[in-house]
């Protein structure tokens, strides 16, 4: 047994005597961005469900990608006694400002997904992101190493989205270095949203006289709204494609060959640590990390989760096998008589 699992389950045996005997329950806010995406309603279902395992009250709000709301709503969250608040930030660098106000009142805080900037932050629980940004064009390049590249960015708001980047270029830049790839046009979606990745691909497409090979999409929501681009003209399925997230939507492109691939994150893991970690701070109990971020200010104590790459070679043993999604729904779209063998 790893000395990382032995600690960890220290930690819940500890956690769960301290909860039979505690007297009142713990409050933990949940600030979230938005719920639009689906990995973030399993974020909030498995976090408030672990949480509240644990013994924990959980306020969740979510801010619907405003910041001055999401600001707004922790305060509140604040002003209403919790013990701890867990952040998702729309933007990091506003949200980094609550924990200032947080600690005036005591109250810890972790940064959920993406770190919040430039602040006394107590902890971080989040994937390895330039390994997600890695896996994505390291699969591209290895099917595709010659011709014309668009890169498709996340939100300029998100740190998480130079993240990625900074992973694409790490496996992208000796095949641009070399001229082997070219780099045809490089965007960025405002708050991920499929339909702005629409319009850049479309308007890719125009400019390029429909010469791109691959786009290295940054999630599944933004490589949704590229494939509608690409279907438009005849090329999804042609064009290679990556994402992020294991979106049921993506996986089931992917079966039906229309996207390449994606990054599957595992939410369980990430929502579970996250309950952990937050009962374990409220209670005064030692907190498991295994590296650090430096978001500006300090060296941050982070817990790196593994992301695993997919496609549809291995989706079955990943995405399907986890019970993130079931075989039926993944191959919804395919005829039953090219569905694969589940052992
Ligand atoms: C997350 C991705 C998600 C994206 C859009 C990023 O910060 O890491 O998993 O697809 O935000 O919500």
């Amino acid at each position: 047994m790893s000395k990382l699992v032995k600690g960890f389950l220290i930690t819940l045996l500890v956690l769960f005597s301290v909860v039979i005997f505690a007297e009142e329950p713990i409050l933990i806010g949940f600030s979230m961005d938005n719920l639009r995406l689906e990995r973030w309603q399993k974020d909030r279902d498995i976090f408030v469900d672990v949480a509240e395992k644990l013994g924990a009250k959980v306020i969740v709000q979510s801010a619907n990608s405003d910041d001055a709301l999401q600001l707004s709503q922790a305060e509140n969250m604040i002003a209403r006694g919790v013990d701890v608040l867990v952040v998702l930030p729309h933007n990091g660098k506003v949200m980094g400002s609550i924990v200032k106000e947080a600690h005036e009142n005591g109250v810890p805080v972790i940064a959920y997904d993406r770190l919040l900037m430039d602040c006394d932050l107590d902890y971080y629980v989040t994937f390895n992101l330039i390994k997600v940004g890695e896996y994505q064009a390291r699969y591209l390049v290895e099917r595709k190493p010659e011709g014309n590249y668009f890169l498709l960015g996340g939100a300029p708001t998100d740190n998480n989205a130079y993240l990625f980047r900074e992973g694409q270029m790490n496996i992208l830049q000796p095949y641009i270095d070399s001229g082997k790839i070219k780099i045809v046009g490089d965007q960025w979606a405002k708050d991920w949203l499929p339909q702005e990745a629409l319009k850049i691909i479309e308007n890719a497409l125009t400019a390029t006289k429909n010469q791109i090979d691959a786009i290295v999409a940054s999630n599944d929501s933004t490589a949704g709204g590229a494939i509608e681009a690409l279907k438009e003209q005849g090329l999804a399925g042609k064009v290679l494609i990556s994402g992020q997230d294991a979106d049921l939507a993506a996986c089931q492109r992917i079966v039906e060959g229309l996207q390449t691939m994606t990054v599957y994150k595992p939410i369980k893991d990430i929502a579970t640590q996250a309950a952990i970690m937050a009962v374990s701070l409220a209670k005064g109990i030692h907190v498991i990390t295994n590296s650090t971020v430096n978001n500006g200010f300090k060296d941050v104590p982070t817990f790196f989760l593994e992301p695993i790459p997919v496609d549809k070679s291995n989706i079955v043993d990943t995405v399907i096998k986890d019970g993130f999604h079931t075989l039926e729904e993944v191959y919804k779209n395919v005829p039953k008589s090219e569905w694969p063998e589940v052992k």
